[in-house]
C-alpha cells in the first residue's frame, strides 16, 4: 500500500466514523478546501521573506503550518475521492502535460507574472 493510499484509507474511516460523508460534496469540499488555503495564507499575510524564514524556524509555529497544510491536503483527497479521481495519475498526467507546455530548454530559471510579464534569466 502506497503512502497516498493508506493516508486516503485513514481519511476514509475518520470520515465514515463519524458519519461526515453525507455533508462531503464536491463544492462543499471545495470551500472546505479553500478555507484551509485561506488558513494557511494568514499565517503568512504581510510577513517578508526573512519573517517567514524565522515562522519556519520556530517549531510551534511551523507546527501550525504543518496543521494547516494536512487539512488542505486531507480536503483535497477526498475530494478527489468523491469525484473519482485518481490523484496521482492525474498528477503525473499534469506533470507531463507540463513538460511539454514549459519545455527546460526554453523555460529554465524563468517565470511570468500576468502583470509584468516574464521575469528571470534573459
Ligand atoms: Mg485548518
Amino acid at each position: 500500500m502506497t503512502d497516498i493510499e493508506r493516508i486516503r484509507k485513514k481519511i476514509k474511516e475518520f470520515n465514515s466514523d463519524r458519519d461526515w460523508d453525507q455533508y462531503h460534496n464536491p463544492k462543499d469540499l471545495l470551500i472546505a478546501l479553500m478555507s484551509e488555503v485561506g488558513e494557511l495564507a494568514d499565517y503568512y499575510r504581510w510577513l517578508s521573506h526573512e519573517e517567514l524564514k524565522k515562522v519556519h524556524s520556530n517549531p510551534e509555529q511551523k507546527k501550525k503550518i504543518e496543521e494547516e497544510i494536512a487539512d488542505i491536503l486531507i480536503y483535497l483527497i477526498t475530494l478527489a475521492e468523491k469525484t473519482d479521481i485518481d490523484i496521482i495519475k492525474a498528477t503525473e498526467a499534469k506533470l507531463e502535460k507540463n513538460k511539454t507546455k514549459y519545455p527546460v530548454k526554453k523555460i529554465k530559471g524563468i517565470h511570468s507574472n500576468s502583470l509584468e510579464g516574464i521575469k528571470g534569466k534573459e
